[in-house]
Parts: C-alpha cells; structure tokens; sequence
C-alpha cells in the first residue's frame, strides 16, 4: 500500500496496524518480563492452595470438639510453616499451628492463639484451653485448591505482564516466560546544525535533544533503543547510517523529511529499498512525518535481481519512521505513530493511542488547520477529568512538554473552544 494524500491521524495509524506484525516469541528470565505479553497459555500445575493451610497462628482442632466455644484440649504436635502434621487429630486433642502450615488430617479448623491459654502442664502433657464464640468447620482454614485447581489456565497469551502477573507465575513455577520479543528500535539523527548536549553550540548549531528524548519514550514503551547518533544532511553518511539501522526491527529517523533543500531521508530510504506507505499527515505538529517498511519480499526481489547479497537480506522486517526534526513534532509523532508500531511489535492490544475524555478548563483559541495536538495539564477533580493547555510557542518549544502531562486534541479548525468542552486527552 503506498499512499500519496495527506492521511488524517486515524487513517495513518490504520496503514501503520496493517503494516506492523507482532515480533517472534522469545523466553527471557521472569523478572526481566515486565511489560511484555505472555504468548502462551500458562496452566496451573498444582493446587493452589496446595494443601489446607492455616491462616492464623494457633490451634488446630476439630470443630465438634469446640461446638460451644470453650473446651480444654490435649496438644499432641506442633506445625510451623514448612513443615508437614507428624499425628492426626484425634477427638480431645489440638496442635500448635503457625500461619501458613498444613493443617493436621481430623482437625477441621483454627482457633487463634488469642483465644487460647496453655494450661497447667502435668507430667510433660500439655493442654490448651479455649475460650472462643462457637466454632464451626472451616474457621480460619483455606481450603486445598480454594484460590486455583491444577489444570486451570490462570494467564491467557495476550496478557500483559504487571507485577502482579510476574507473582503469580512465580507461584505457577515459571522462572522463564514465553513472551513476544522487545523491538530493537535504532534512533538515528539527522542535520549538519546538530552537535551533543555536552557541547556549547556554535553559529548556527542546536543540542541534538531528540536523541536521548525518544530513546526514553522508547525505552518507556518497553522497546530497547539503539541509538545511532548524528548523520549529516549528505546523501553517502545518511546511506551508511540509515543501512545500519535497517538491521534493527524499527528505525526511528528524527529530522530531514520535510521540504527543505537537504531533507534527504525519503529518497535514501527509497534507494535502499524501504517502501514509502505514507508521506505527511493531517496533524499539528509533525505534518511531514514519513512511514515506511522494509519488509523481506522487498529483499527476496532484490536478491532475485542480483542486486542484494544474501548477507545484506533483513532477518526480519524493519519499520521505518521519519519524524520531523523539531522536537515537540518528533516527541508527538512518536507518541502516536511509533508508539502504536511498538504495541503491536509486542502484542500490546489495543495498540492504538486510547485518550480519555476531559473538560477544558477554560476557553481556547485554536488556530489550527489541522488537528492539533497541544501540550497541556490535566487532572482528575471531584467533577471528572479537566484539562488545561499550556502556553506553547510551536513544534520548537520543548519547554512547554516540560509542562504539561498529556496533549489535548482539538479538532481542526481555528477556533475558540470555550470551557466545559470535552476533548480527548492523551496522557503523557
Ligand atoms: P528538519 O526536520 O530537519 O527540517 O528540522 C526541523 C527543525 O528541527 C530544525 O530547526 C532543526 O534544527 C531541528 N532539529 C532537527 N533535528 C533535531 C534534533 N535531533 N534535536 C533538536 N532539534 C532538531
Ligand atoms: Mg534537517
């Protein structure tokens, strides 16, 4: 599919989803997993609870014995957590048990040990005696299998790994998990003006911002940023660089794709082979944000025509990314359509940007012509969601990203959009 109009935002996110496939399953370490989605089905292989187990430090009994809430019972063995019940429990007779242990075959249920009192000990006997409301069978004991029985799926593939899921499959017994891989997204810079935030520009020279700047949203995303530096605006360094980045899954290209003399990117990328499937967008910032693929049929052909070596072939597609060089476009480009290619590389569904709705705090004028995404503050009040844009100057002006928390869409068309609005907010 290539596509030579100005999509709108939804229309490019659409072509990116047909474009982007989830990356091949790998199996990583368990606490290196966080993030990732699980690409398999994970059964429960024992039950959990795997025994009945206390949940009270206490006395083990049985409830007939303790039917009306005091009685003084025969301690006849101790359980401490990690170990198994030496006797059962016979009628008259109770165990010291602590939280967590298996509980003795023919007792039935817990009496905490605030309810108990050991009584006199008579040649080495000991007796405890309760004194407790009536207790019935199953006080204080979870049940063997109570929270999951063996052979039941507890995660299904497509889940997404929070902490919560690395527990639980540490309890299932899984210290490696089969996941969908993290992309390896290779960041690459391009401007003669361009030199290292530890450097005091010279006449004519900016900081390169936007390197580390998507390296970290990259990085945020779940993905593994390779960055590649700086390329100059010529056409043999750009081939060069842009050739290494190929071999990553995703290549993100900040600068060069809009209408300037030097904004080579495009037509390098189309002499190496990556095919355009949309040039400019209807948004504000990033209108000239660049999408393309360089998928193996491409290199497979090119073999074919003896113009690829086969070491030269990609293992895998690379997606390719050429975000306007000004750094609130390159940072909104990157929310929105690197971010969406990233999701689905990993198999996070949806993988399209979901906003929330919020009202705006007070009027705003919108000079767009196009829909614009506005760096803004939003906050959640006792009356909902409100969202309130912050002074910003234009794609340049980082300091205004610095402010806000999220973007705040406004549709397109100069306007006034007075307050109590609701927009779509996307949070940052
Ligand atoms: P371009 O998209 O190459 O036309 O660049 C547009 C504007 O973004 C120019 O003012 C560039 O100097 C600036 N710019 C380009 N790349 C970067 C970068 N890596 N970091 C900060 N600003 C940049
Ligand atoms: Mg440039």
């Amino acid at each position: 599919m290539t596509i030579e109009t100005k999509l709108t935002v939804d229309e490019a996110i659409a072509a990116i989803l047909s474009e982007v496939r989830c990356l091949p399953v790998v199996r990583v370490p368990l606490d290196a997993a966080l993030g990732q989605v699980l690409a398999e089905d994970v059964i429960s292989d024992r039950d959990s609870p795997p025994f009945d187990k206390a949940l009270m430090d206490g006395y083990a009994v049985r409830s007939a014995d303790v039917a009306q809430g005091s009685a003084t019972l025969r301690v006849i063995d101790e359980i401490t957590a990690g170990q198994v019940p030496r006797v059962p429990i016979v009628p008259g007779a109770a165990a010291r048990i602590m939280t967590g242990a298996p509980v003795s075959e023919g007792a039935d249920a817990v009496v905490a040990v605030e309810q108990t009192r050991l009584h006199d000990e008579d040649s080495g006997t000991v007796f405890v005696q309760i004194e407790s409301t009536p207790v019935a069978a199953g006080r204080n004991i979870l049940k063997q299998g109570a929270s999951t029985r063996r052979g039941t799926r507890v995660l299904a593939e497509g889940r997404q790994i929070r902490a919560q899921e690395i527990g639980a499959l540490a309890e299932l017994g899984k210290d490696y998990v089969a996941v969908y891989a993290r992309p390896r997204v290779a960041v690459l810079s391009t401007g003669d003006e361009l030199v290292p935030a530890g450097c005091t520009p010279g006449p004519g020279q900016i900081r390169n911002s936007n390197e580390v700047m998507l390296s970290a949203q990259l990085r945020q995303m779940g993905a593994v940023p390779v960055p590649l530096g700086v390329a100059r605006d010529d056409r043999r360094e750009l081939r060069e660089a842009i050739g290494r980045g190929l071999a990553c899954d995703m290549l993100l290209l900040s600068g060069g794709v809009s209408a300037g003399k030097l904004d080579l990117v495009p037509e390098v990328l189309s002499e190496l082979g990556v095919r355009q499937v949309f040039h400019k967008v209807r948004v504000k910032p990033g209108q000239p944000v660049w999408f393309g693929m360089l998928d193996l049929r491409t290199a497979d052909r090119d073999c074919e025509n003896g113009r690829s070596r086969t070491d030269d072939l990609p293992k895998r597609p690379c997606c390719v990314f050429g975000l306007p060089g000004n750094p609130v476009s390159s940072m909104v480009c990157c929310e929105l359509f690197a971010r969406t290619a990233v999701r689905r590389m990993m198999g996070i569904e949806p993988a399209a940007p979901r906003g929330l709705r919020a009202r705006l705090s007070r009027d705003h004028f919108n000079s767009g012509n196009r829909p614009t995404y506005h760096p803004a503050r939003w906050e959640l009040t006792d009356s909902g969601a409100v969202v309130e844009p912050v002074k910003w100057v234009g794609s340049a002006d980082l300091s205004a990203t610095v402010e806000a928390n999220a973007m705040v869409l406004f549709p397109e068309g100069g306007r006034t959009f007075s307050a109590g609005t609701t927009l779509d907010v996307y949070v940052w």
